[in-house]
C-alpha cells in the first residue's frame, strides 16, 4: 500500500476525484498532513468517519519507523530509519544560524561506487519512494514538534545515501511537496539536489527551469583523477558533465555550486587547485570545498586545515568564489552512511551469530524427575508453565 506521503497535491486531487469527493477535501487532508503534522487519519477530526475510512483503505502514514538517534555535541542530529520491508536508512538535522537543514538519503545504498564514500560501499538496493524520503522529513520534524520549540525546518539538501539523480521522479516528486504551499512550503531557494553527475539528467532538470539549487559532485580537476575516485566519469567525462552544465547555465539563471571534497596528497595540490580554477572560468558558480570524513573502509585521509586553507587562497586569487564547509556532528558517525554501514554489520553479525547457535545441537533440559514419575509427565508439567 501506498504512503499518503507518496502523493503530491496534485496526485491527491486525482485521487479524490476519483472517490467524487470535493477539492476542499484535499485542502484539508494536506492541512492536517503537513500544517498541523498529525501522524494518524483518526486525528483528522474535520473529516467524517466514512472519508477517514476510505483514506485507511488506500494509504498507510509514515513508512519509515526510527530505529535510533544520535546527537551531537553542535546539535547535530543523526536519525536511523528502518523501511517497511526492513532497509535501513539515515537523515541528519544541522543547526546553522539561518536555520535547521536536514539531509535526506534518496536511496538505499548507492551504485556509483564513489572511492571515497560510506554510501558507495553498499550496492544500490532500491530506490526509495518520495513517501519514504518526505517521511524521513517529517519524522524529523515531528520530533522537533513533541520538544514543543516551535522549530521548523527550512533548508533541505538531498545529500544523503544514494544518487537522486539515478532516482529522478521520486526525488522531485518529494521536492514537490515540500515546497508546495500547501505542503511544507519549505523555499525552493532553501532546497538543493547534489549529483554526482550524471549528465543526461541535468539536462533534463536544466529544461524543468526549477528554482532549486544544484550542486554537482566534482572532486577533481581532469578526467583521470576524477575516474579514478568517481566510476561515473567514465560513463560521463568532464566534456560531456560541462555540455551539461552549459545548458543548465544557458536556462537558468542561478549560480551553481560545485563539490570538491579535499583528500590528502590525492586531489588537493596547488596545481589540482590552479587546474580546477582554470576549469571553472567562466561559470558563475561557487566552489564548496569539503573536510573529508575519514570511512575507515577506503583510507583517504582528510586534508589539515592549514593544506585546505593554501587550495582555498589559489582559488580565491584567480577570482572563484569559494567557501570551505563548515563540519558538523565530527563527534558522531559524520560520514553520511556511516551509521547505517554500522547498524548493517551488527545486525549482521547478531543474524551469524543466531545462526551459529541454531546449528549447534539443542541443549538438552536436565529434567529433575520427582519421585515416582515418569519424563513425559514432567514435560507436560514444564510446557504448561511456559518453560518451553
Ligand atoms: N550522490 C550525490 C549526493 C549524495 S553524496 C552526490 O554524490 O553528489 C553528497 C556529498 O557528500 C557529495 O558531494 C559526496 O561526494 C560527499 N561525500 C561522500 N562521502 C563523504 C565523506 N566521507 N566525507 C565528506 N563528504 C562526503
Ligand atoms: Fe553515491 Fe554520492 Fe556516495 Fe558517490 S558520493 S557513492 S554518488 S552517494
Amino acid at each position: 500500500m501506498r504512503s499518503i506521503y507518496d502523493m503530491s497535491y496534485e496526485q491527491m486531487e486525482d485521487w479524490a476525484r476519483s472517490k467524487g469527493w470535493k477539492p476542499f477535501r484535499v485542502q484539508q487532508i494536506f492541512s492536517w498532513l503537513y500544517k498541523e503534522r498529525v501522524d494518524n487519519f483518526d486525528a483528522m477530526t474535520n473529516l467524517s468517519k466514512e472519508t477517514r475510512e476510505e483514506l485507511k483503505k488506500d494509504f498507510t502514514f509514515n513508512p519509515l519507523t526510527l530505529v535510533r538517534k544520535q546527537v551531537s555535541s553542535d546539535g547535530t542530529t543523526k536519525f536511523l530509519f528502518r523501511t517497511e520491508d526492513g532497509a535501513l536508512l539515515e537523515s541528519v538535522m544541522m543547526i546553522f544560524d539561518y536555520g535547521r537543514s536536514i539531509c535526506v538519503s534518496s536511496q538505499v545504498g548507492c551504485n556509483m561506487g564513489c572511492k571515497f564514500c560510506a554510501s558507495g560501499l553498499t550496492k544500490k538496493q532500491r530506490d526509495l519512494t518520495s513517501g519514504e524520503i518526505l517521511g524521513q522529513l517529517m519524522a524529523v520534524q515531528k520530533e522537533l514538534d513533541k520538544e514543543g520549540k516551535d522549530e521548523r525546518i527550512s533548508h533541505i539538501v538531498v545529500m544523503g545515501t544514494g544518487e537522486p539523480f539515478d532516482n529522478y521522479d521520486n526525488v522531485m516528486n518529494f521536492v514537490k511537496t515540500a515546497n508546495h504551499d500547501r505542503g511544507l512550503a519549505i523555499g525552493s531557494r532553501h532546497i538543493t539536489i547534489s549529483t554526482s553527475g550524471i549528465a543526461p539528467k541535468i539536462r533534463e532538470f536544466a529544461k524543468g527551469q526549477y528554482q532549486y539549487n544544484l550542486a554537482i559532485s566534482l572532486h577533481a580537476p581532469n578526467d583521470k583523477l576524477r575516474s579514478q575516485l568517481m566510476p561515473i566519469n567514465q560513463a560521463y567525462p568532464l566534456k560531456e558533465l560541462f555540455a551539461a552544465v552549459d545548458e543548465y547555465s544557458r536556462l537558468n539563471n542561478r549560480k551553481l555550486t560545485f563539490e570538491y571534497i579535499l583528500l590528502k596528497g590525492v586531489n588537493d595540490s596547488d596545481e589540482n587547485a590552479r587546474e580546477l580554477a582554470r576549469l571553472l572560468k567562466g561559470y558563475t558558480c561557487y566552489v564548496n570545498l569539503i573536510p573529508y570524513n575519514a570511512v575507515d573502509e577506503h583510507g583517504f585521509k582528510s586534508t589539515t586545515r592549514a593544506e585546505a586553507m593554501r587550495f582555498y587562497d589559489i582559488l580565491k586569487k584567480a577570482g572563484v568564489q569559494v567557501t570551505i564547509r563548515k563540519e558538523h556532528g565530527s563527534d558522531i558517525d559524520a560520514a553520511c552512511g556511516q551509521l547505517r554501514i554500522k547498524e548493517m554489520k551488527k545486525e549482521k553479525a547478531a543474524k551469524e551469530k543466531m545462526k551459529k547457535e541454531k546449528a549447534l545441537p539443542a541443549p538438552q533440559p536436565r529434567l529433575e524427575l520427582p519421585e515416582g514419575s515418569t519424563a513425559a509427565t514432567s514435560v507436560i508439567h514444564k510446557t504448561k508453565e511456559g518453560t518451553h
